[in-house]
């Protein structure tokens, strides 16, 4: 949460939000699975003016061996944001925001990867943000669902994720970089509709017991328009006129 902008209109008189949105409107959304040819899997998602691309590589062996299980496998995720994702050039080094962003969608992405299937072994993500505008951490999780099943891991569902939060004390679908910026709450979720598990939920801002549960479930609306866009991608690649 920054500090609040109070010249801009978060919510107009006709329930408009800044972008031009409805209240319940995500973002344009644009997925496609695979792209890049030296890795296993791979995946590139537009989410409003979020530009990501994922690359999944492995099963494969681990280094240093002592990071190894015998009993499961491993899953790495690195997110990353580049020097020019922002307006103001970003430091390239790893800051305290991408190691956390990092964690959090490894451990969200955990539960949907069948690890013991490949004991000894890692799954590596690399997620690159070539442009963010809010709501990056969300859209990288969905994309690199994507990759792990375009890498053919074996999952239980995949992981779709949107972000719900609060502005101009309304619950809103999708919060854009302005929203964060300046609204109430801010509430990423990332959602496996078809086993109807959450794996990620994280919260930035205050919200009563009633607001908490629309966000959730305002959340979990905008996590199933993903997941169909996120089956669509593969079935593009893989049944349509999808570059292979
Ligand atoms: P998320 O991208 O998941 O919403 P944050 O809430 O931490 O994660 O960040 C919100 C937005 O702030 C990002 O999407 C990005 O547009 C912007 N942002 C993040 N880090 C920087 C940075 N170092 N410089 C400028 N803008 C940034």
């Amino acid at each position: 949460m920054g500090g609040r902008d109070t010249t801009l209109v978060l919510l107009d008189e006709n329930g408009i939000r800044c972008d031009g949105r409805k209240v319940d409107e995500p973002r344009r959304i644009m997925i496609k699975a695979g792209g890049l040819k030296n890795a296993d899997g791979s995946a590139y998602i537009e989410f409003g003016d979020n530009k990501i691309i994922v690359g999944v590589f492995g099963p494969r062996d681990v280094h240093p061996k002592h990071m190894s299980n015998t009993d499961t496998g491993i899953l790495r995720v690195r997110y990353h944001m580049e020097p020019f994702s922002v307006t103001e050039r970003k430091n390239p080094a790893p800051s305290r925001r991408e190691i956390e962003i990092s964690k959090v969608i490894k451990e969200a992405l955990e539960p949907a990867v069948m690890l013991d299937k490949f004991p000894r072994t890692a799954v590596d993500v690399f997620i690159e943000v070539l442009q963010a505008d809010g709501g990056t951490r969300c859209a990288a999780l969905s994309a690199a669902s994507v990759a792990l099943a375009d890498a053919g891991i074996p999952m239980r569902d995949m992981v779709a994720a949107c972000a719900a939060g609060k502005a101009a004390d309304t619950i809103i679908l999708d919060v854009n970089n302005e929203e964060d910026q300046a609204g109430q709450a801010d509430m990423p979720i990332g959602y496996m509709p078809s086993l109807e598990k959450i794996t990620l939920l994280q919260l930035d801002g205050v919200l009563t017991p009633a607001e908490y549960k629309k966000c959730v479930e305002t959340g979990i609306h905008g996590c199933k328009i993903v997941y169909e866009l996120q089956k669509k991608a593969l079935t593009e690649k893989y049944f349509g006129n999808g570059e292979k």
